[in-house]
């Protein structure tokens, strides 16, 4: 191969133009687990509350729209799982029932009655922490999440943070094993 002649007015790129190339945040915003830390913060705060330690939030355009934690035991409602209180909280945010832009981050793989919620808001993408091998609704004990007989599926992205997330679970049926 010839190489093209040397263009005498070419300069040499300054150093300087490398330089003002940002570098890579320590936090990306845009990341995965950037979004995730923050569903562990929700997590810590269920931890906190007594409850089983598990955090949600729900992101659209890059902003968080929903976060919600565990609260079971504090509404006494078996159905009070974070995926489910974050999922009003974006229906009110979007204002409507139809989640196809949305994401959800949520700290643990979602049970089947949260997969079957997420695939009726039509949430575009789940990202989870920890898998749930026995009980999970994302592959664990069944996928609803991508489910061939179901209209919508959601893309799938495990165990993003998952150490993180089983500490915190781990942490908590220690502590509730210990407890008189
Ligand atoms: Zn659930």
């Amino acid at each position: 191969m010839s190489r093209p002649p040397e263009n005498p007015s070419a300069r040499p790129i300054p150093r300087t133009v490398t330089a003002m190339t940002p570098p890579d945040p320590v936090i990306d915003l845009g990341s995965d687990r950037f979004f995730m830390s923050q569903a562990l913060r929700q997590a810590t705060r269920a931890f906190e509350a007594d409850e089983v330690p598990v955090g949600a939030v729900i992101v659209r355009d890059g902003s968080i729209i929903a976060r919600a934690f565990n609260q079971v035991e504090l509404l006494r409602d078996a159905t009070a799982h974070a995926e489910m209180l974050a999922l009003s909280q974006a229906f009110s945010a979007v204002g409507d029932w139809r989640l196809t832009d949305c994401d959800l981050y949520v700290t643990k793989e979602p049970c089947p009655m949260c997969a079957g919620a997420l695939v009726h808001a039509r949430i575009r993408r789940v990202i989870f922490g920890c898998r749930d091998p026995k009980a999970g609704g994302a592959g664990g004990l069944i996928n609803l999440l991508q489910h061939p007989n179901l209209n919508h599926h959601c893309q799938l992205t495990p165990e993003i943070m998952a150490p993180e997330s089983l500490d915190l679970l781990r942490g908590f049926f220690r502590l509730k094993r210990q407890a008189p």
